[in-house]
């Protein structure tokens, strides 16, 4: 049974990142996504919906990154009023702007990433909100 004072100090596992390891409590963020919202709750325009149904799910390294640590990427995290903030234009992304939390520890303050996969630019920013939450922002541009 985990106690609540070790709820900061809970069982890391270490994910890799580009060359980077990070220290990530897998449940914890698992159990934070369960309180949001879905995407499709909060938008039901057609770029979230194929944000939501289609881009969401490709095999991204940044995606399979965060897809490990816990984070639901059909649930909606944006400052946005409703929605993911991006563009489709004939079922194919022109851009997207997007953020997500998980729980763990950066081997530094910050990590930031620029580069490109599968005709798309990625721009990811990681940065500690706190002790143990971390912002990722991620601004993908097609080429
Ligand atoms: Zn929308």
């Amino acid at each position: 049974m985990r106690m609540p004072m070790s709820k900061m100090l809970g069982f890391m596992e270490t994910i890799k990142f580009k060359e980077f390891e990070i220290q990530v409590d897998v449940e914890e963020t698992r159990d934070f996504y369960k309180h949001q919202n879905s995407i499709m709750e909060d938008c039901g325009c057609s770029d979230c919906k194929y944000f939501h149904d289609t881009f969401s799910k490709l095999p991204f390294s940044v995606y399979e990154f965060l897809i490990k640590s816990g984070v639901n990427l059909q649930k909606n995290l944006n400052d946005e009023p409703t929605g993911v903030h991006c563009a489709v234009e004939n079922d194919r992304l022109i851009f997207s702007v997007q953020e997500n939390i998980f729980i763990g520890k950066l081997p530094q303050k910050e990590l930031e990433f620029d580069y490109d996969e599968s005709n798309f630019n990625f721009k990811v920013y990681f940065y500690h909100l706190n002790e143990s939450e971390i912002k990722v922002q991620i601004d993908i541009a097609a080429n």
